[in-house]
């Protein structure tokens, strides 16, 4: 593979439109396709790797994306470090359409979604993954979260630092019960991709930042009707500008691969995954 990157972004198509010279690659991996091809451009110096999570045409629920392939792309490529933008609903008045918030923590509310590359099934190459437990007890790259919260308040958009995202199954919205359940517990915002998302990419060893951007308040906190898919895009499409300005200056601020010293680079210490190319970089 000559196409290489040190950086992804897992997001829309919105978010890598303006880069120049992108070329488009095609990774097959054990886990079979990712969401879509990976583009590939530069920022600042820096090759950086897009891949829509949905798919381009925003094709794929968010229970139907092949998360372990997508991770397994970027690896592929050489990419260490992540940045996931994603649409989430408040499950605060104070977090509203518009606050961008740079989760600490996170929930699993998922069901039934392939959650580990350790699973012990032999990949097709034969090779067999080992028996791993990852630390997920800080599921977030804190270099990487720095570099976000920097890059926002660069921009005046004052971002929320630290929360917790649950991740909910979908495709449906949460209930109104389910909603307030959620937010009596303190938790901060609500999604539907950030599992298993952030622990794939840990038990890879790499850097894994979540920018949640909320795009309405979750049925406990708002009194109208709920959520609907059409508002969530629209206030995703209202911000799409800011928040890819926020994405390349967080991406100017990442450590360059070889100087990462975080918990994510070292979570495979001392550890046999038995995965091809994991751990270890690329030549
Ligand atoms: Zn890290």
């Amino acid at each position: 593979m000559t196409e290489s990157a040190e950086i992804g972004v897992i997001g829309g198509s919105g978010l890598y439109a303006l880069l120049d010279h992108v070329t488009e690659t095609v990774v097959d991996t054990p886990y079979g396709p990712p969401s879509d091809s990976l583009f590939l451009g530069e920022l600042d110096g820096r090759r950086v790797a897009f891949l829509p999570r949905h798919g381009r045409e925003h094709a794929l629920p968010p229970h139907r994306i092949n998360y372990r392939a997508n991770l397994w792309a970027l690896h592929a490529l050489g990419v260490r470090q992540v940045l996931a933008p994603c649409a989430v609903g408040g499950l605060r008045s104070a977090h509203g359409p518009g606050t961008l918030l740079v989760p600490d923590q996170f929930v699993d509310r998922t069901s039934g979604r392939t959650q580990t590359f350790y699973d012990a099934v032999p990949l097709p190459d034969g090779s067999v993954p080992g028996v791993v437990h990852v630390s997920a007890a800080d599921p977030y790259c804190p270099v990487g979260r720095s570099a976000a919260l920097d890059a926002a308040r660069g921009e005046a958009w004052e971002p929320v630092d630290g929360g917790t995202l649950v991740v909910i199954e979908g495709p449906r919205f949460s209930t109104r019960a389910e909603s307030r359940w959620f937010s009596a517990n303190g938790w901060s915002v609500v999604g539907m991709t950030g599992h298993p998302e952030a622990v794939l990419a840990r038990e890879l060893g790499l850097c894994y930042t979540s920018l949640a951007l909320v795009t309405d308040l979750d049925a406990g906190v708002e009194t109208g009707e709920g959520v609907t898919h059409t508002e969530v895009l629209a206030e995703f499409a209202r911000n799409v500008d800011r928040l890819r300005t926020v994405l390349f200056s967080a991406v100017a601020r990442l450590p360059k691969t070889r100087d990462r010293d975080c918990v994510c680079s070292h979570a495979l210490d001392g550890l046999t995954t038995g995965l091809p190319g994991v751990p270890g970089e690329p030549s």
